[in-house]
C-alpha cells in the first residue's frame, strides 16, 4: 500500500498506554489514529500477556472517558484492600504487616486489577467503533519529518501519514524518542520481574498482597476466581531458574516462598521474565512531537505505579488537546511538559527508593523498614497519607 492520509494526532505504539490515549482521544471526537507495529489485539492473542496490572481509581476514570472501561471491568476484580507483609529475617515467614483498607480513603476500592492482554483488547474494539479514530495493526513507524506547521510520518508499508503532534508512546526503547534527540536516563538493580498468573485454593477476598523479601518483593493482584496476576521480583539469575523451572518445581517454590498466604497454589499460566531497570527521559517534547508512558518513563513493577503514572500523562494530554485548536502547536506540547515532568520525576524517585530497601540484604536496613511498616500499619493518619500518595491524589 502506498497512499497519504491526513490525521490530527499520530499515536505510535498500540500498547496499553497508546490504546488508551488512542480511545480517549476517539470519545471526545478528536481524528487520532494509532499505529502499532505488532498484531492487533484479539480474543486469540488477549491471553498472551502474562502481566496483570494494578489500575488505581484516579486511573480508572480516565479508563471511564475512553468509553472502553464496562467491557474491561467484566473482566476486572476490584482490589478493597492491600496488605503489605515484611518477610526480611532469617526464615522469610512474614514478621510484620500492614494494612490498608480503601474504605479509610472514603472509597470502597483502591481500584481494579485487570489483564493488560484483556483491557488491550477492549480498548481497540472501542477504538473501532468510534468515527474519528483509527488503529493500524502490523505496520511500523519507520521515519518522520517534524516541520514548523505539521509531521509528516512515513510507515512501514509506505503510507504517508500527515499529523499536527506526533506522540511517542512507543515503549522503553522508543523510536520517537531517540530521533527526535531526547536523551535517556537509565539504571538497573541486576534484578528481573517473574510474571504469571495463578490458581489457589483460598479465595483472595480482592486484597493483593506485597511480601517484601531479601532480593525483591512477591507480590499478588486478585484477578476474578480464585485466580491472582504474580510478580515475583529477584536477582537476575535466581529469576531466570524460577522460570526455566516446570510447574510443579516452580509451584512448590512458590508454596514455600508465599506461607499459605492463599492456602495452596495450584496452577500456573507460562511464566514471562521482565528487566528491572529504571529510565527516564530528560524531555518530554521536541517540535510538534510529545513522549507519553513507557516511551518516558520506566521503572521496576513494585508499589501499582507504571502505569498510573502513564494514564495521568494520558489525562493530561487529552485534556489539554480537547481544548486546542492545534493540538502540536508549542504552548500545548510546553504546557504537557509543563505539567507532567514534577509527577514523573517524584514518582521515579519515590518507586527507586522503595525498590532499594525493599531488596536490600543488609540486617539493619531491613530491621528499619520492617519498624517503618510496623508504624505505618499502626498510625492511621500516616497510613491515610501513604494512601494518598500511592493513589496519585
Ligand atoms: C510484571 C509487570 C507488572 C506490572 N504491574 C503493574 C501494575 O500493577 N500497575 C501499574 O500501574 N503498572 C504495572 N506495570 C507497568 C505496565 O505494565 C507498563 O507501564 C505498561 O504495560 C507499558 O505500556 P506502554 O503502552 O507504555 O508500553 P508498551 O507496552 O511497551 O507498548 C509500546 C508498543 O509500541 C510498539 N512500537 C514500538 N516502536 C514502534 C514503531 N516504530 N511503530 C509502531 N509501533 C511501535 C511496541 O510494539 C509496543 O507494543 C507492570 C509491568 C510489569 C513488567
Amino acid at each position: 500500500m502506498s497512499a497519504t492520509m491526513e490525521t490530527d494526532i499520530l499515536v505510535i505504539g498500540g500498547g496499553m498506554a497508546g490504546l488508551a490515549l488512542t480511545a480517549r482521544l476517539g470519545e471526545a471526537g478528536l481524528r487520532v489514529t494509532c499505529i502499532h507495529d505488532g498484531a492487533a489485539p484479539t480474543d486469540d492473542n488477549a491471553g498472551e500477556d502474562q502481566r496483570t496490572t494494578a489500575i488505581l481509581m484516579p486511573g480508572i476514570e480516565t479508563l471511564r472517558s475512553t468509553g472502553a472501561w464496562e467491557d474491561i471491568a467484566r473482566d476486572a476484580q476490584p482490589m478493597p484492600a492491600m496488605r503489605i507483609l515484611d518477610c526480611g529475617g532469617k526464615d522469610r515467614a512474614p514478621r510484620d504487616e500492614a494494612l490498608f483498607d480503601a474504605t479509610e480513603t472514603g472509597g470502597d476500592t483502591f481500584g481494579w486489577n485487570v489483564q493488560n492482554g484483556l483491557a488491550r483488547l477492549a480498548l481497540a474494539n472501542r477504538i473501532a467503533e468510534q468515527d474519528s479514530a483509527t488503529l493500524i495493526a502490523e505496520t511500523r513507524l519507520d521515519h518522520w519529518l517534524a516541520r514548523q506547521d505539521r509531521v509528516l510520518a512515513t510507515l512501514s508499508d509506505g503510507t504517508r501519514i500527515t499529523a499536527k503532534l506526533l506522540v511517542g508512546a512507543d515503549g522503553r526503547g522508543s523510536l520517537v524518542r531517540q530521533k527526535s534527540g531526547i536523551g535517556l536516563r537509565k539504571w538497573g538493580y541486576a534484578q528481573k520481574a517473574l510474571a504469571a498468573r495463578v490458581e489457589h485454593t483460598k479465595p483472595h477476598g480482592g486484597i493483593s498482597i506485597e511480601m517484601h523479601h531479601v532480593g525483591g518483593p512477591l507480590t499478588f493482584a486478585p484477578l476474578p476466581g480464585n485466580r491472582s496476576g504474580l510478580v515475583w521480583m529477584n536477582a537476575e539469575a535466581e529469576a531466570d531458574r524460577l522460570a526455566a523451572l516446570d510447574d510443579d518445581a516452580f509451584l512448590a517454590e512458590l508454596n514455600e516462598r508465599s506461607h499459605g498466604v492463599y492456602g495452596q497454589i495450584t496452577a500456573t499460566a507460562p511464566r514471562a521474565v521482565w528487566p528491572a531497570t529504571t529510565q527516564v527521559a530528560t524531555g518530554l517534547t521536541a517540535r510538534r512531537t510529545v513522549l507519553i508512558a513507557e516511551a518516558a518513563h520506566a521503572f521496576p513493577p513494585i508499589g501499582a505505579q507504571g502505569f498510573n503514572l502513564s494514564l495521568r500523562d494520558v489525562e493530561a494530554l487529552a485534556t489539554l488537546c480537547a481544548k486546542a485548536d492545534d493540538p502540536g502547536a508549542e504552548a500545548l506540547t510546553k504546557a504537557y511538559a509543563r505539567q507532567r515532568t514534577p509527577d514523573i520525576l517524584a514518582r521515579t524517585a519515590g518507586v527507586d527508593l522503595l525498590n532499594r530497601s525493599v531488596r536490600t540484604e543488609l540486617r539493619p536496613l531491613r530491621d528499619i523498614r520492617r519498624m517503618g511498616l510496623s508504624i505505618l500499619g499502626n498510625t492511621p493518619p500516616l497510613r491515610r497519607l501513604a494512601m494518598k500518595i500511592g493513589m496519585g491524589t
